[in-house]
């Protein structure tokens, strides 16, 4: 057994990270003959790539695919911990299979991964009170999961085994993708940031950048499957390399993705602190590198950038947007936090400015959520719940005009769409432009799979209406 520790979790050693390689475990080979299996994902990209990875080794070890978890003989929750929210549903969950076991099927067994397996907390209450959890791992050790699995069914005990240490990279994990045109790359795991109320630094540990090599073979190989699209994942991508040796950096290892001629390359998410002019160069430089850039602010007032530990102040936040503004046609958006502790209305009017400056074209906007173990959760905080939503709901209603208003400025114009499937709308085609807005319209089939011209004919708050230019 092996539980998580915050006090390792937060240490950065000047350990050179070891590469390892994935090596399938003999030991478990078809403990899943005949059973199938449910993985439940919440939170960011790198836990829907993580839950792909899941999928993978739990196929080579025989199990498929259920449905749905009424029907599965294993469940796993791939859980987040960046709000409080998220631990209340993945624990809702966790009632709803006790549920299950104990009602309809008994043989059930179920693991828990993912940030909140890296919470000492949250693993000690596992233990204590959620003893029909049969297993438990980290996101440092992924590659464990056959022989957790194994371990879980041949002992018949409760087994936990959670990396708090940093963790090296494990290459060759296999990988069973969820789309079958555009597929997550990890660049680098961890963050080093330390932003003050981030949960992130202690659950994904110190930065590890993947080698360029070990990126660029998985982006040709997926060229050569006939994918469409990559994004490049972590947690800061534009800090790609500087846990290196050489000067190999983000706009290098960007320039040299394009070069594989994929015909979509995005990257996400950005810091504003490494985003260098060099990057830009690239972005323009490049017609597969797409127009769209997410680059979290979190906050109009620098007073409060500087609690939060972001390292930039609103005026260096807009002189950098202003610059990204010079890419041809760019669509940019934002992370933002309200109520963080101390936050004045004054604060916040400021944040209200930044938006009306910036017109973001999409924003994902949160209530502050205090995370144990992180330096904003210990500080004090007197604005009320009520007065953070308020704030919440005023800064929606004009992010959401901005969004509006960023749709319709397409209306009657061309648009590059990928197309991948049939829209929930029936009889529509679904994809997203280059700017990654969802776009529904009418076409034929065989447009699946396909990068293609839409004219865009009406333009809604979170998605556009189009007819395509090319038929068939
Ligand atoms: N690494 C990215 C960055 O620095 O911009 C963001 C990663 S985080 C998974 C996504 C977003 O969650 C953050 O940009 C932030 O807005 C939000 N977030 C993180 N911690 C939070 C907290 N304690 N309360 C509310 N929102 C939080
Ligand atoms: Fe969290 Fe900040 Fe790292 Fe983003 S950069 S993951 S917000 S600590």
């Amino acid at each position: 057994m092996q539980l998580p520790d915050y006090k390792e979790a937060r240490k950065r050693s000047k350990e050179e990270i070891k590469k390892e390689y994935y090596v399938f475990d003999q030991d478990a080979a078809n403990i899943g003959l005949n059973k199938t299996y449910f993985v439940k994902t919440y939170g960011c990209q790198m836990n829907e790539h993580d839950s792909e990875n899941i999928k993978a080794m739990l196929e080579e070890l025989g199990f498929t695919e259920a449905e749905e978890q009424e029907k599965a003989d294993l469940v796993i929750l791939n859980t987040c911990s960046i709000r409080e929210n998220a631990h209340n549903k993945a624990f809702g969950m966790l009632g709803r299979l006790k549920h299950l076991k104990t009602e309809s099927n008994k043989n059930l067994v179920i693991g828990l991964c993912g940030c909140m397996a890296q919470e000492e907390k949250v693993v000690q209450d596992i233990m204590k009170k959620y003893k029909y959890v049969n297993f438990v791992f980290g996101t440092h050790n992924i590659h464990r999961l056959p022989y957790i699995l194994n371990e879980a069914f041949k002992t018949k005990k409760q087994v936990i085994e959670v990396f708090s240490k940093e963790g090296n990279i494990t290459e060759g994990i296999p990988v069973k993708r969820a789309n079958k045109y555009k597929a997550f790359v990890n660049i680098m795991y961890g963050c080093d940031k330390f932003c003050t109320y981030c949960i992130v630094p202690f659950t994904r540990g110190k930065q590890r950048s993947r080698d360029k090599d070990d990126i660029l073979k998985e982006v040709n190989k997926l060229v050569k499957e006939g994918y469409l699209e990559v994004t490049l994942l972590g947690q800061n991508v534009n800090a790609y390399g500087k846990d290196f040796d050489n000067d190999y950096r983000m706009e290098n290892l960007l320039e040299d993705v394009a070069k594989t001629n994929i015909p979509r390359v995005r990257f996400m998410t950005s810091h504003p602190w490494d985003f260098t002019d060099g990057m830009i160069e690239v972005i323009k430089k490049y017609p597969n590198i797409m127009p769209s850039v997410h680059l979290p602010v979190q906050s109009g007032s620098s007073r409060v950038l500087k609690l939060m530990g972001r390292k930039y102040s609103k005026e260096e936040y807009i002189e950098l947007f202003d610059k990204l503004r010079t890419i041809p046609n760019v669509c940019i958006s934002t992370d933002i936090i309200v109520g963080f502790p101390s936050e004045e209305e004054q604060d916040f009017e400021e944040t209200l400015d930044l938006v009306n400056y910036c017109k973001f074209d999409n924003a994902y906007t949160f209530i502050f959520s205090p995370r144990e173990g992180t330096p904003a959760a210990k500080l004090e905080d007197k604005t009320t719940l009520k007065e953070k939503e308020e704030r919440l709901y005023k800064l929606n209603d004009i992010v959401n005009k901005y969004f509006l208003e960023s749709n319709q400025k397409l209306l009657g114009k061309e648009v590059d769409v990928l197309v991948e499937g049939h829209s929930e709308k029936e009889g529509l085609l679904c994809g997203y432009t280059d700017t990654n807005k969802l776009i529904n319209f009418e076409g034929d089939n065989s447009l699946i799979g396909k990068i293609i011209k839409v004219e865009v004919t009406d333009a809604k708050t979170w998605s556009l209406d189009g007819k395509a230019k090319d038929t068939k």
